[in-house]
């Protein structure tokens, strides 16, 4: 018999949490869930979605891609989410990073400068009922200020620096990650903002497509 579409995709979908997300060591209940839940294959082009649940990047279009599974669940454990929290995410390329941090959080913002990208994204935020995720067109090194501050802060593009902007725009006791390192690769680091001021933490490598932005740049 031949399998129905939807059963092949959940069933490619739990074999993917369970061979490259737990046995990687994340162990976030909320962030196995949703990787458990968004159909990841609706991300990708019709052509690609055979190889949506697979341990890599995929193109997406316009020179960017989706990233590979493992990196956005460690990326959204990294920002230790609760359930009332306001995230902004800077690139949001397919739109699976931002459902799954929609699953988890009460609202998410997110920005991406392709706008032919963002149409994409938000159909598909459209068609699965994210009614949580607000988009916005335009350079992301400048943040959101009319929404600020944030909980969490996701950047899923590499940066030669992290944006003084994004700082200024976290919260107090706010989390942001955020790849920083040349085109060719990068370091995933951590920032947590509290009353005694900024602490870093070096999360390992990683290897992103570039965050193009000429505005916000710091050395902080
Ligand atoms: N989070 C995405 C997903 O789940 O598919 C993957 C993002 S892809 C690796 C990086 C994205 O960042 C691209 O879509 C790119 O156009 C976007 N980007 C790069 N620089 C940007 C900027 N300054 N502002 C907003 N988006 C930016």
């Amino acid at each position: 018999m031949i399998e129905k579409e939807s059963t092949k995709f959940d069933r490619q979908r739990e074999e993917m949490v369970k061979r490259q997300i737990e046995t990687r060591g994340i162990t976030d209940q909320r962030v196995l869930a949703a990787m458990r839940k968004v159909p990841r294959h609706l991300f990708v082009s019709e052509a690609l979605r055979d190889q949506a649940y697979g341990d890599f990047p995929l193109p997406i279009g316009d020179q960017q891609t989706i990233s590979q599974p493992y990196i956005v669940a460690e990326m959204t454990q990294a920002l230790q989410l609760s359930e009332n929290d306001r995230v902004l995410e800077i690139g949001t390329g397919s739109g699976y990073q931002a459902a799954i941090l929609a699953e988890i959080v009460y609202r998410v913002y997110t920005i991406e400068r392709i706008h032919s990208l963002l149409i994409k994204a938000r159909r598909i935020f459209d068609h699965l009922r994210y009614h949580n995720i607000i988009t916005r067109f335009g350079d992301g090194t400048v943040g959101w200020l009319e929404e600020s501050p944030f909980d969490a802060i996701i950047v899923t593009a590499g940066a030669p620096r992290i944006p003084d902007s994004l700082i200024d725009q976290l919260a107090e006791n706010g989390r942001m990650v955020v790849p920083v390192g040349d085109q060719h690769s990068q370091e995933l680091v951590k920032t947590l903002k509290n009353q005694d001021g900024i602490h870093r933490s070096n999360l390992g490598g990683c290897r992103f497509v570039k965050l193009v932005g000429e505005k916000g740049w710091s050395d902080r």
